[in-house]
């Protein structure tokens, strides 16, 4: 069975074509600049065929760029497979499923409802989303389509963890609550990270998804007890753009003072905070390490804010499950900074966590970076989203 494996964003749409028999990738690339000059990359990983990088192709819309992906896959001197009846179904990545899903699920035109529902807590996101499964739908008539929900992992945190401290109409009435986002990330690398462990009946692992956004999640035999994003993406952690968790206070105060609009100041928070906006440098963490070097303090005073965040957030979930056995590093920085990985852990051997220095050079893979004689078990698990998404895909569409 193939699986064409869609993210679709506002103005660009990643895809994969995974290939279930072995969960072989044979293809993936990015449409980007959809509705204004549209740049199509196509990489096949087959022996023999050529890429594409970010050529022109006329997609004044989502439909045409599906169509592009679908073209360049099925194209007979570098396509990776024959016709289009090879691809068997569609799996989506939907950024809000709100409180309903707690569950991948076929697309359908209640599911198509219920992420419409959804377009109030994820404004930027769903309607994107919702393009893709119309693109594809469009391109592909009658070919099964799943929606993978980025908040459904979460859904299972207790109510302390969910709700917030304010009138509970809001909750009720307005479903104001925590959701919390890459749970497909976190649920991918906190089950690898059980089987590593051995399969234990009891676990307690803390998922440190840290990329350009970034999230943590405190999960109990595998389930997800508590997540550091919220009712949106800005929460939890200092990202690279957004500020993550800070006083409401703050809004009163800088709006009031400059007279920012509520647009100006959201912008301010999501796209002109976080390690940028403290450092003034980049968003980026390998250019923010590199200024710090040189003795930039504000990218020094970035990288400490970020490593202190999720320093504390960990401590803070060891305290909400009672202890800890395994702490997950994924994602590009969870990943690739060893630094960044050594300088999160430091401070925390009073919790039994002991970071071999040697293990710690990896990137990637799936690797155990803490020394033999640490208590918690720290890896390093590189992340696949899509592949989660292909299999709830696989395990749906065979299920019909
Ligand atoms: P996204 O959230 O967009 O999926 P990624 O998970 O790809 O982001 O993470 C991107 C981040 O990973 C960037 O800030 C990048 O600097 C960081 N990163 C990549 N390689 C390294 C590295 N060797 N050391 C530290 N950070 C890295």
């Amino acid at each position: 069975m193939k699986i064409l494996v869609i993210n679709a964003g506002s103005s660009s749409l990643k895809y994969q074509l995974i290939d279930m028999d072995g969960e072989v990738l044979l293809a993936k690339g990015l449409c980007e600049r959809i509705g204004i000059d549209g740049k199509f990359t196509y990489k096949p990983l087959v022996e023999g065929k050529q890429k594409i990088d970010a050529v022109d192709v006329a997609m004044p819309t989502h439909a045409e760029a599906i169509q592009a992906v679908l073209d360049a896959l099925v194209d007979p001197a570098n396509g990776v497979v024959t016709s289009m009846d090879e691809i068997d179904a569609v799996g989506h990545r939907i950024l809000h499923g709100g409180a309903k899903f707690t569950e991948s699920c076929l697309v359908n035109d209640a599911c198509i409802e219920a992420i419409r529902a959804c377009i109030p807590l994820g404004p930027l996101h769903n309607p994107a989303n919702l393009m893709g499964i119309e693109a594809c739908t469009k391109c592909m008539p009658g070919k099964p389509q799943v929606a993978v929900f980025d908040t459904a992992f979460h859904m299972t945190m207790p109510p302390e963890a969910y709700i917030y401290a304010i009138p509970y109409e809001y909750y009720e009435r307005d479903d104001v609550r925590r959701y919390g986002f890459h749970g497909t990330s976190h649920r991918y690398v906190s089950a690898r990270c059980i089987d590593l462990l051995g399969n234990p009946a009891h676990s307690r692992i803390i998922c440190c998804h840290l990329g350009n956004g970034s999230s943590l999640s405190a999960c109990v035999d595998g389930k997800c007890v508590d997540t550091t994003m919220g009712l949106g993406p800005l929460a939890g952690v200092p990202m690279g753009t957004r500020c993550g968790d800070i006083d409401a206070t703050i809004m009163e105060y800088l709006m009031g003072k400059y007279g920012y609009d509520i647009k100006t100041m959201m912008n301010i928070l999501n796209k002109k905070s976080g390690v940028l906006g403290l450092s003034g440098v980049s968003s980026d963490f390998r250019d923010i390490e590199a200024a710090a070097q040189e003795g930039n303090k504000r990218a020094r005073l970035a990288l400490d804010k970020f490593y202190y965040e999720v320093r504390k957030d960990i401590g803070a979930y060891a305290a909400a499950m009672g202890g800890v056995d395994a702490i997950v590093f994924t994602a590009g920085v969870g990943e690739n900074g060893g630094h960044d990985r050594a300088a999160i852990c430091k401070g925390l051997e009073f919790l039994g966590v002991k970071i071999d220095p040697e293990r710690n050079k990896v990137r990637g893979g799936e690797n155990l970076i803490s020394a033999d004689d640490s208590a918690v078990k720290v890896f390093v698990i590189a992340t696949n989203e899509e592949l989660m998404i292909a299999r709830d895909t696989k395990a749906i569409v065979e299920a019909l």
